[in-house]
């Protein structure tokens, strides 16, 4: 079995989709020697995807693990204080607040959107009535509830973060997810729907704020002749060489965009008359950027997301698991943890139901025909 498809080529989760504008914004980068963290495409990209999310300014990072870190930064994060979290996410999302010292408190998801529950989050604010900030995701691209999210946030004076490192080019109610929050943390990771290879950017719309990022992420030197520090700072800037990528990258948004959609249309389709599979949620009051397509398992029908993991695995396709809740990571254990249920939780079950789906916009129909092929094959189908 194993091997059969040794020399067949692997088919992708979602690998970078290069269209040959990012060369030449690289290229030019060389040509005028701006091969260093500054420059006119880093300072283009910040003003591009700015005014494409709505939003005033933003800061071009080394990755959306560094914006998340920035923004706690900005909000004044230290120990002793708590921060909410979505707990079904990946763990950038959440270490950050560890870096400052502070506690994470985590929140389940909602079955809706597999995003931050209201109920939940009114839950925690009942234990905890002050935390100092709220970052919830927008996962795998779906956006959350967020007019409910903020209305709760609001209502206790509390900023919040929107990472939207999954979701760029995903909406809600009209307007960019990323754009809502304080602060939105976007990611150019190489999975994510458009690269730099690695980079992100936190956006906003105080000036004062994203510029001190910028001053942050430089090393936080004063403004004076000589290097002089009053703060800590880091080294987060973006290279203008992959800021070239980004932009080359950018002009494609709305094409893989649409590829994304297909694909998870196309696998909402096949799989319609297997009454076992769900595809992820969509959020009716916005437009998912559908970054990946992922299903759930009915539970207790004999097939588990493992067997269909292997399966494709033995064919030289890629699949994953579901992010694993933060509640459940070893690193996490003693961590609050605020349910969206009586008993159990929403993000367990959809973590042990769950998996994702090759989403490479590269794949062709072929691809889509083997990888369904193989997954209704586990259902006998
Ligand atoms: C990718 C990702 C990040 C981190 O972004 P990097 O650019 O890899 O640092 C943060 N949060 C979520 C939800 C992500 O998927």
């Amino acid at each position: 079995m194993e091997g059969q498809n040794q020399n067949r080529k692997r088919i992708y989760l979602a690998s970078p989709t290069m269209h040959g504008l990012e060369q030449e914004m690289v290229k030019e980068a060389f040509d005028t020697n701006w091969v260093a963290p500054v420059g006119p495409h880093v300072n283009k990209l910040e003003e591009e995807i700015a005014e494409y999310l709505g939003v005033k300014y933003g800061a071009a990072l080394s990755g959306g693990t560094a914006a998340v870190h920035l923004a706690m930064k900005l909000l004044g994060v230290k120990r002793g204080d708590v921060v909410f979290s979505t707990a079904l996410t990946f763990a950038a999302t959440c270490n950050p607040i560890v870096y400052e010292n502070a506690t994470p408190v985590f929140i389940d998801s909602e079955p809706d959107t597999w995003n931050m529950s209201p109920e939940a989050l009114k839950k925690a604010f009942e234990k905890y009535p002050h935390p100092k900030a709220v970052i919830c995701v927008h996962l795998y691209g779906t956006p959350a509830k967020l007019s409910e999210i903020m209305a709760i946030c609001e209502e206790h004076n509390v900023p919040l973060v929107e990472d939207a490192a999954e979701s760029l080019s995903a909406t809600y109610k009209g307007r960019q997810t990323g754009s809502f929050g304080k602060y939105g943390i976007i990611s150019f990771n190489g999975n994510k729907i458009i690269t730099t290879s690695s980079g992100g950017m936190i956006v906003g719309n105080d000036k004062e704020d994203i510029d001190k990022a910028r001053f942050l992420a430089t090393q936080a030197r004063d403004p004076a002749r000589h290097y002089q520090h009053s703060q800590i700072g880091y080294n987060y800037r973006l290279s203008n060489v992959l800021a070239g990528i980004g932009r080359g990258q950018f002009r494609s948004l709305e094409l893989h965009h649409n590829l994304k959609k297909k694909i998870y249309e196309t696998y909402k389709a096949a799989f319609a008359d297997i009454p076992e599979i769900t595809m992820n949620p969509l959020n009716p009051d916005g437009e998912a950027n559908y970054w990946l397509s992922c299903m759930t398992i009915a539970p207790d029908c004999g097939v588990t997301p493992l067997m269909i993991m292997d399966a494709l695995d033995a064919q030289n396709i890629e699949s994953r698991p579901i992010w694993k809740p933060m509640q459940l990571q070893p690193v996490y254990a003693d961590c609050d943890f605020f349910s969206h249920l009586d008993e159990g939780s929403v993000s367990e079950d959809i973590f042990n139901r769950g998996l994702c789906l090759p989403s490479d916009i590269k794949n062709t129909d072929e691809d889509m025909e083997l990888i369904i092929k193989t997954i209704r094959g586990v259902f006998g189908r």
